[in-house]
């Protein structure tokens, strides 16, 4: 098959489009012809590399894929050659008792579909069957790829981690971010009060026709007095975080008495301080989130599929353009998801 690995940690430089082996089908798994793969932040890091953390070579990232069935291992029965799906990007034991929970992503042997696995960025990618959600007819394949991991995260860290409820006001950064869109498109859907934030103009806009009640530009505006203002003096109940060093301290000051921020990522640094002073006086609460469980994913893909979810697309480029695409996502220019076609 064609795949995009790369042999060693670096820049853009490092990653090939090349012939690579096709994946081995284990008993219980199923081959997927991929069609579209987005890209997400944690494809930068593993081509980067990371702390503690070996990343298998040659490598092939992506966690979010869509496509067809090419081959059934024997013994799963309930998928057809053909299939169009997308795939759960979470990869866990399935018998621990986190597992069976349907908390797989606190499962001891949890992986990202791309990480420490071959993922999504070639022609073909195998995967547990209990990774498939079959597609309706209807949804197309580009789509598909856009929505797993970001609408997974979102959702766990605002549902299940933050117990959204529609008397609470989000405050959602990086509105044009995988999580970003993801985010304000759930706490809208569940009635909640969104202040979204983005860098130009025009993201501002599309933040608003997402469902953003409200929109505070990080470049111009002051962003904790911004917040103020909006809300009375109170501050905000929640807030989604995963830009890290350069708006931790102004997500800190957003947040109202007894407010939650949550947190899934640092995209510019991960050292930080914090006055532990806010902590207590405030009584704050600090939550890490990481992914979702299977059944958040489900839930989040039946909205989906009804039209009420609906991941934003920024560009689409052909697989050998791989290298372009991450530049493109390393910007920042984007609004929405990147995706390759296969
Ligand atoms: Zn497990």
């Amino acid at each position: 098959m064609k795949a995009v690995r790369f042999h060693q940690h670096g820049g853009l430089e490092v990653l090939r489009h090349e012939d690579a082996p096709d994946p081995s089908v284990p008993p219980g798994s199923v081959l997927v012809r991929v069609r579209a793969c987005a890209l997400n932040h944690l494809d930068l890091w593993q081509r980067r590399g990371l702390d503690r953390v070996t990343i298998p070579m040659p490598h092939i990232s992506g966690a979010d894929v869509a496509g067809e069935i090419a081959t059934v291992s024997p013994g799963v029965t309930e998928y057809q050659v053909g299939q169009r799906v997308m795939l759960q990007p979470g990869l866990s034991c399935g018998r621990c008792a986190r597992c069976l929970a349907g908390e797989d992503n606190y499962c001891a042997r949890y992986d990202v579909l791309g990480y420490q696995s071959s993922g999504g960025y070639a022609e073909l990618v195998a995967v547990p069957a209990a990774n498939i959600i079959p597609l309706p007819d209807g949804i197309d394949f580009v789509e598909a790829a856009a929505f797993p991991l970001s609408f997974l995260t979102a959702w766990h860290m605002l549902m299940t981690r933050a117990g959204l409820t529609e008397r609470d006001t989000v405050l959602v950064l990086a509105a044009g971010s995988g999580v970003g869109q993801a985010a304000i498109q759930i706490a809208k859907f569940f009635r909640a009060r969104v202040i979204a934030t983005a860098g130009h103009a025009n993201k501002l806009d599309r933040a608003k026709a997402l469902g953003a009640d409200d929109v505070v530009s990080h470049t111009t505006d002051d962003l904790v007095a911004t917040v103020r203002k909006l809300t009375a003096g109170r501050g905000v109940d929640v807030v989604v975080e995963h830009v890290g060093a350069a708006t931790w301290d102004r997500s800190v000051r957003c947040l109202a008495r007894g407010g939650r921020l949550v947190t899934c990522g640092a995209t510019t640094g991960h050292d930080t301080r914090l006055d532990l002073r806010h902590l207590f006086a405030r009584q704050l609460s600090l939550l890490g989130s990481y992914m979702g469980g299977k059944p958040e994913l489900l839930r989040a893909a039946d909205l989906f599929f009804r039209g009420a979810l609906r991941p934003v697309v920024d560009r689409t480029f052909p697989l050998s353009e791989a290298a372009q695409a991450q530049q493109r996502l390393e910007s920042g220019a984007h609004f929405g998801k990147i995706v390759l076609s296969v």
